[in-house]
């Protein structure tokens, strides 16, 4: 190709209020939070990063980063200051020099998996949700419907390129990997489930699976699925008695409890659970396995067996076969609500297992009221090769559960905010009861996870364990994080409701 004819990267591109772009820039997928910036500063490139870094802090003015706007909180929505939009930082390719694929920061999940499949046939476990972005995806560790199988996105994190700020707050742009004799392996530590906009801004993240050594790219990831088998089971809400209900949603937590040993024939497929309120009409258990593996259809077929035993309601099921690249990359898919209004609330919780009898009960009473109309529970399956990396080795602490839980409302209009985030909470709150009204470690909940932020851990009103929000998040890691955030940001340059506090 004639050199000329490459469209060089822009940028920056810095976009202030009287420009007639700023009001598209405001906002991500949740319209509960819009940005008020002085400017927007769309990047394309590392050095590009760097500068608007170093300006924005030398003018005494706040950095915040998005990069896919997936992120629940709103994070980036800060009021003045400089908004780091990265979204057009979108490159996935291999890089022969790292032995591994370099993957930019804005790229979404749908793009990441179309390029690495059509490259090269390969994949990583990352979420299903085709418009989620890599930058905040990854740092906060990353799992989906091949987790179970293959374990977590940072079990693959080999290196992150990462813009910090030093104390005389020079910007500059610094690579850390996970070899042992990196100095600056704390760094890409962090990375493996700190969360995003704590230490710096992502610029390129690198992926290899661990302990393999190849010439060939093919070799350096899992292999794609070709196909992908899809399950569904379906019951009618209105025919659920409580004692229906809780059977269902207790076999759910036994079928975990048993079924999710790294290598069990069970951890090879993705296995959910959904429960809207019960006027959203179903329930719905939810199973997607590679196609070539052995039985794979039995294998959906008996989860679903296991799960309805003694549930007493009729339920219908379903499987379809297809394209695996048409699941995995379909655009908005996972995607809730309407995209141009939609405003969510998410609370989270890991569960080592099933839940209590008081906890099956709470959860019928929440999902039956005549209030909480807009309450959801969802079950994601999770362990399998998730636990066979230690608590330490990553940033993400929780390597002994069995399941997600994601409590969240999604509705359209901002006049409905107060009524549906305070149903949202009383629901958690009175699920978390023993404990006060969060997940605190122990024999069945293990905290929650940092990709689904919650503000309220952080406040006093709705967390009364007298555990702090960072080891729900976090547990023995917390500290880690800390010393990595005082060698990386000690000057605090990069915050948010729930960043990673000095020590
Ligand atoms: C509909 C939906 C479905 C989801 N499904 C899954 C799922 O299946 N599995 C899963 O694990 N998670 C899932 N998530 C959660 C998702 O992984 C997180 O919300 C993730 O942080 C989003 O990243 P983002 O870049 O799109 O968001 P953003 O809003 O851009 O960023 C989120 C956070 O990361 C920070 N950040 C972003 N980019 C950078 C960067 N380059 N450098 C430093 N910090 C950065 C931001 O400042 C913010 O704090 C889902 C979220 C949504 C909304």
């Amino acid at each position: 190709m004639n050199e000329s004819a490459i469209i060089p990267r822009f940028g920056p591109a810095t976009i202030t209020a009287d420009d007639p772009r700023y009001e598209s820039l405001l906002r991500g997928t949740n319209h509960r939070f819009v940005a008020k910036p002085d400017r927007v500063c769309v990047v394309t490139s590392t050095e590009q990063v760097v500068t608007v870094v170093g300006d924005a802090v030398a003018r005494g003015l706040r950095v915040t980063v998005r990069s896919g706007g997936h992120g629940f909180e709103g994070f980036f929505a800060a009021e003045g200051g400089v908004l780091l939009d990265l979204s057009e930082m979108t490159d996935v390719s291999f890089d022969p020099s790292r032995a591994a694929f370099a993957i930019e920061p804005g790229a979404t999940l749908g793009h990441v998996y179309r390029v690495l499949f059509k490259g090269w046939n390969v994949t990583i476990p990352g979420g299903e949700c085709t418009e989620v972005g890599v930058g905040g995806h990854f740092a906060g560790g990353g799992y989906g419907p091949l987790s179970r199988r293959l374990g977590a996105v940072v079990d693959y994190l080999y290196a992150v390129e990462v813009v910090v700020v030093d104390a005389d707050g020079v910007a500059r742009a610094v690579v850390a990997t996970r070899e042992p004799d990196d100095p600056h392996r704390d760094l890409w530590w962090a990375h493996t489930g700190g969360g995003g906009g704590n230490f710096g801004v992502v610029t390129r993240y690198w992926v290899r699976s661990p302990g393999v050594t190849s010439a060939d790219p093919a070799e350096l990831l899992p292999k794609a699925p070709s196909r992908w088998r899809v399950a569904f089971c379906m019951w009618p809400w209105e025919s659920m008695t409580e004692e229906s209900f809780t059977t269902l949603l207790r076999n759910v937590g036994t079928w975990f409890e048993r079924n999710s040993a790294p290598g069990a024939p069970h951890a090879q497929h993705s296995a959910s659970f959904y429960a809207s309120h019960r006027s959203g009409g179903a329930l719905l258990l939810q199973a997607m396995i590679d196609d070539e593996i052995p039985d794979a259809g039995a294998l959906l077929d008996a989860y679903f067996d296991a799960v309805s035993e003694g549930v007493g309601v009729e339920s219908s099921r379903t499987q379809v076969v297809r394209p695996w690249l048409y699941f995995a990359a379909y655009p908005n898919w996972g995607d809730p609500g309407t995209q141009d209004i939609r405003r969510i609330k998410i609370k989270a919780a890991y569960l080592r297992k099933g839940y209590t009898e008081r906890q099956l009960a709470t959860i019928w009473q929440h999902l039956t009221g005549e209030h909480g109309v807009q309450n959801q529970l969802i079950l994601i399956g999770y362990g399998g090769q998730v636990n066979t990396v230690p608590p330490d080795a990553t940033a993400t602490a929780q390597r002994d559960s069995v399941l997600k839980a994601a409590y969240m409302a999604v509705w359209g209009d901002e006049a409905e905010d107060h009524t549906h985030i305070t149903r949202l909470r009383e629901f958690y709150r009175d699920v978390y009861a023993d404990t006060g009204g969060v997940p605190v470690p122990g024999e069945v909940s293990d905290g929650s996870y940092i990709n689904y932020p919650d503000v309220d851990l952080a406040d006093p009103t709705w967390n009364a364990s007298g555990v702090p929000w960072s080891t729900l998040y976090y547990k023995d890691n917390y500290p880690r994080l800390q010393q990595v955030k005082q060698r990386y940001d000690p000057g605090d340059e990069f915050r948010h409701g729930l960043s990673i506090e000095l020590p």
